[in-house]
């Protein structure tokens, strides 16, 4: 590790190291939560040891701590302590974990963020990754935004190593105003080395921090905590000379179409991609997110050009099942949509879509360049190639090999000495997937003569070396080798007259086609290298990729090892002829993977024991090795991640429109008897519905299964915990087998087809040839799992492996539309049958609501509790106006029953307006005798119902407000009340615009100056303009 000190100028880093200096630098205490492999800590408790000080005069104190339940306990019990020095009360206390860690720390950064009053400032650097045995590694920023937003943090993003000094630097300064995350890439950026020409030195941060400090705390008390956060951003650019911005747009100067992005591989691309496509005159840009809590809607629309028709929100979510689950929206997303929902900049209100990828999707040029294409030519579009020149100018190479090679050093040794060359930068990043060939390493270099930024694999590599030939027989190497490229494949005992078996014929046909140039490396003629190849393999790779060095000492300070391995290459390294019938070669070998997976930061450690005894085959024991931390955290309960449920009794469930009426909506209610459930105004229940057990019946009987065999399933609570149960109970509870089955069930299942006709009809209908009847088949055939295994008879996976590849089961969530102080023993639930006909005419239903609607009284179910924004105001006499459509009127029926209840008690209650919406009185008018009951008692003050088909002209919940607008004024801004609305989003801009309209009309009448939407931005942030909109 390198010494404090000698991180200043010009220098070889990586950014985990540069977050590690600033936090040592500013901190009091170091907690750090880094399993063993991702080495989020190293250099810092190297410096510990070593007494280096802290700007402060001290030596920081490093603290390393357990990922596990209830982590974060010990933090906080430091900077709670009474025995605590309050001399450094002002002192940052930092967190360095890896976004896995976040949510074992979450009751802990909750409880923070309540008593941060009291508190020392508190950082936490993140860095972003995730593991699960299923999916490797990924970078995880969902549950940051997600964990940001629920507690009230802020949350800063770096999107290369070249700004996270920076962005650590401001965070820490943040922390003076409110508890910060600072997230940056733990996957690539984290720990790819490259050179940062203005590495801040220790004295450049001391000084820096100390001048921004003392603005901090000179900051106008009076500001919020986003003013707050836009002054000191300010006093920060004016201090290091860069122009930082809460949102920073990149691109077109009068765009159409605009992606919001958020994240450090994906901010980097899309702004390089969208200002080439914006240089080529396509009118596209994007808006980095840098500051993503507090979330400054005027700083955003101020970036947002007037032009814009249409935004898209790259929004991250957890997996590929909530990619596809239309019920799922990224956390981004809401925000962007909530901002632009009520802005009046925009003369049109532009589209906002959600393009959501999962974690483990990593994003290239080409991957945005086709999200932008597809937007642009609305509809489906083929994915597009994209390179980014600067990328392209650079040389760049690919390692590849066994883990256990005895040359697996020699990418990094052959980076180390390109590294010497001055004028050269260097980006070296390695890769391990541990589950192919036992474990294999890529090592990707590229060398520019600019500094780039490139957070993506090689694709287009000038000389690949293949220190195994075995990997070209299961990976796509050679396409990542560029046309007229070189590739030198590592061979011992090679003979000419073999060539055509070693090579494999994929490779040869790709080979010949794109014009490679094809080298072979014979350890085996240099018996004394045979063993220890690594020095002959980067000589060798010098020699083809780099022909000019011809001074190799830095490579090994044995120099005579050295030496002979220089003697040895006109022996060992041959260019070989290409025969040009390998361009006719039939490949009748299945396609290769394209490249590897991340699933570990180091190379599989074959010589220690299996310590999971629940494990049940040799991969799952793999990846138990690779990974022993993270695998270890998944593979335990987790009381503090298991959302708790109970059992309660359907007491009621009474449809409330007519039978014959084409919705089928339906109050149902349960009795809690001695559950334990509680529920406070304006939660929702969670639901864990069943499938229907005839249609799981017959699906036993048709597929030959036993019902009352023994198997282990995800848990329906966690899918991360096993439980064994019956064949039946399991396909009634926890596999979702009447589900939608997403395309990766197509590719799987295609594995199991015996048919060559069916496995090459699942692998088109998994693959992006098949994108439109895959999306014919699910969006209009609406087909089940059950339909598909009908389907492909041939693919018959047997039940263990069906579980594996089918989704497991996930809760619904309802508003409850009762008060537990009314009705302190049942909850109540309004719900619409959600149900179409299929292209074969079959009536289907929704999971849930088919298994609610059938519930008869006497009936138990699981359900859970999920907190909400919906919450009353803190004063009983505060107005409240509500907007409810159809089933969004749920929750105000909590909210009037327990104000009801307050009038009863003699309690003085503010007004309450009321307006509801649907297609006809008639027949859904929902609850309406209550509301009428309500409003003759003098609970309700004002009821507003518009039915938009019961007149000739369609009257909508926006036109009622519009006629009562004077009631609004008076309740809402008179009498500070508060807002409601929910229900389907569709009115949410119509339902703003007429509260702005109320704004702008009692600023009138009272003479005062307001902008009325920043008025409802101030209102959101009080908690008085609430959404929950689904
Ligand atoms: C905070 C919150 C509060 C909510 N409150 C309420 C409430 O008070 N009342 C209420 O009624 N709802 C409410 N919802 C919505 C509710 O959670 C469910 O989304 C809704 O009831 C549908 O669930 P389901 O299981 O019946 O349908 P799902 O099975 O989830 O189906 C939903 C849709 O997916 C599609 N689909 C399903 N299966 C297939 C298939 N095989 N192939 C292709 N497409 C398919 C269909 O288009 C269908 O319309 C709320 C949601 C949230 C997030």
């Amino acid at each position: 590790m390198p010494s404090l000190s000698s991180i200043s100028g010009p220098t070889y880093v990586n950014s985990q190291l540069l977050v590690q200096q600033t936090a040592y630098k500013l901190s009091d205490k170091i907690f750090s939560y880094s399993p063993e492999t991702f080495d989020l800590d190293v250099a810092v408790k190297e410096w510990a040891e070593a007494n280096e000080k802290n700007v402060h005069g001290e030596t920081t104190t490093v603290v390393p701590l357990q990922t596990r339940a209830g982590a974060g306990a010990f933090a906080l019990g430091y900077i709670f302590s009474k025995d605590f020095d309050l001399a450094k009360r002002h002192v940052p206390q930092t967190l360095l974990a890896p976004s896995l860690s976040l949510r074992h720390l979450r009751s802990s950064l909750d409880q923070l963020a309540l008593l941060y009053g009291v508190s020392s400032p508190f950082v936490a650097h993140v860095a972003a990754a995730d593991y699960s045995a299923e999916k490797g590694l990924g970078a995880d920023y969902a549950t940051a935004l997600q964990i940001a937003e629920d507690l009230g943090l802020a949350l800063v993003s770096s999107s290369s190593a070249y700004e996270v000094q920076h962005m650590s630097l401001l965070a820490t300064l943040l922390a003076s105003v409110l508890p910060t995350l600072h997230i940056y890439d733990g996957i690539r950026t984290a720990r790819e080395s490259l050179r940062v020409v203005d590495a801040l030195g220790e004295a450049h941060i001391a000084d820096i921090y100390a001048k921004i400090s003392k603005e901090a705390a000179a900051l106008n008390k009076r500001l919020d905590t986003a003013g707050k956060v836009v002054e000191l951003l300010k006093a920060f650019n004016n201090e290091l000379g860069t122009s930082y911005a809460p949102f920073e747009y990149h691109g077109h100067e009068a765009p159409e179409t605009v992606l919001v992005v958020f994240g450090s591989a994906e901010a980097q691309l899309a702004k390089q991609v969208a200002s080439a496509l914006a240089a080529e005159g396509k009118k596209v840009g994007t808006i980095v997110v840098r500051v993503y809590r507090p979330f400054v809607e005027e700083a955003f629309l101020e970036v947002l050009p007037a032009s814009v028709r249409q935004i898209a929100v790259l929004g991250q979510v957890a997996d590929a099942a909530a990619v596809e689950d239309a019920n799922v929206q990224s956390a981004l997303y809401s925000d962007v949509l909530t901002a632009v929902s009520f802005t009046d900049k925009l003369s049109q209100a532009p589209e906002v879509v959600d393009v959501r990828y999962a974690v483990t999707d990593a994003h290239t040029p080409s991957s945005i360049a086709s999200i932008f294409n597809k937007l642009t030519s609305k509809g489906e579009a083929e994915p597009v190639a994209f390179s980014l020149t600067a990328v392209e100018e650079a040389q760049q190479y690919v390692f590849w090999d066994v883990d256990n090679s005895s040359a697996a050093a020699s990418a990094s040794a052959v980076g180390k000495l390109l590294e010497t060359e001055q004028s050269n930068n260097v980006y070296v990043h390695q890769t391990y997937d541990n589950l192919v060939q036992g474990g294999v390493v890529r090592t990707d270099i590229r060398v520019s003569q600019k500094s780039i930024e490139a957070p993506y694999p090689v694709e287009s590599a000038d000389v690949v070396f293949v220190g195994e030939e075995k990997l070209l027989k299961e990976i796509a190497i050679v396409k990542g080798v560029k046309a007229g490229g070189k590739l030198i494949v590592r061979l011992p005992n090679f003979k000419e007259d073999e060539l055509e078996k070693r090579i494999p014929a994929a490779a040869q046909k790709e080979i010949q086609e794109k014009g490679i140039e094809l080298y072979v490396l014979d350890s085996s003629s240099s018996p004394a290298l045979e063993k220890e190849a690594g020095l002959l393999v980067d000589v060798a790779f010098l020699r083809v990729a780099r022909a000019d060095i011809t001074k190799f000492d830095s490579l090994s300070a044995d120099q005579t090892a050295l030496t002979e391995a220089v003697n040895a290459l006109d022996q060992s390294v041959r260019k070989v002829e290409v025969p040009a019938k390998w361009a006719e070669v039939e490949n009748t070998v299945a396609p290769l993977v394209d490249s590897v997976k991340p699933n570990s930061f180091v190379a599989f450690q074959k010589e220690e024991e299996e310590e999971t005894s629940s494990l049940e085959n040799w991969q799952s024991a793999a990846k138990g090795f690779a990974f022993k931390e993270a695998y270890g955290t998944q593979n335990q309960l987790r009381p503090d991640l298991t959302v708790k449920t109970y059992t309660i009794k359907v007491k009621e469930n009474r449809r409330l429109t007519p039978t014959d009426y084409d919705r089928n909506i339906f109050h149902i209610e349960f009795d809690l008897g001695d559950s334990g459930l509680t529920y406070n105004i304006g939660e929702a229940l969670g639901i864990h519905a069943d499938n229907d057990p005839e249609q799981v019946l017959q699906f036993i009987q048709a597929y030959g299964l036993n019902a009352d065999d023994l198997v282990q399933v995800p848990s329906r609570e966690d899918p991360a915990v096993l439980e064994t149960r019956t064949v039946y109970q399991s396909l009634v509870q926890n596999v979702d087998i009447l589900g939608k089955p997403p395309k990766r069930f197509f590719e799987a299942l295609a594995q199991f087809a015996t048919d060559e006709e069916e496995k090459k009809k699942l692998e088109r209908l998994g693959s992006k040839e098949g994108a439109d009847e895959f999306k014919r088949l699910t969006e209009e055939d609406t087909v089940t799992y059950v339909d598909v295994l009908d389907m492909f008879k041939s693919a018959h996976p047997d039940f263990n492996d069906l579980v594996r590849i089918v989704d497991p089961t996930k809760r619904r969530e309802y508003s409850i539309a009762s008060a537990q102080a009314v009705t302190p023993n049942s909850v109540t639930l309004m719900i619409v049958v959600v149900n179409w006909v299929d292209t074969k005419g079959r009536t289907r239903y929704g999971h849930a609501t088919r298994y609610l609607s059938g519930l008869a009284p006497g009936s138990t179910i699981t359900a859970s509790v999920k907190p909400s924004v919906m919450k009353l105001p803190v004063k009983d006499t505060a107005p409240l106006i509500m907007a409810g459509l159809g089933t969004g009127l749920a929750p105000f029926r909590a909210f009037v029953q327990y104000r009801a209840m307050q009038k009863a008690q003699g309690k003085e209650i503010g007004s309450i307006l009321l307006y509801l919406g649907s297609r006809h009185q008639r027949e859904e008018y929902l609850y309406g005798e209550e509301w009428e009951a309500y409003l003759d008692a003098g609970v309700i003050t004002l009821l507003g119902a518009a039915f938009s088909r019961d007149q000739p002209e369609k009257i909508y919940i926006q036109d009622r407000m519009r006629q009562t607008v004077t009631d609004i004024v008076k309740a809402y801004i008179k009498e500070e009340g508060s807002f409601y609305l929910c229900g389907p989003t569709w009115p949410v801009p119509d339902v703003t615009a007429v509260l702005e309209e109320a704004i702008a009309a009692e600023a009138q009448e009272s003479s005062r100056k307001v902008d009325p939407r920043k008025e409802i931005e101030r209102l959101k942030e009080d908690g008085r303009y609430v959404l929950e909109v689904y």
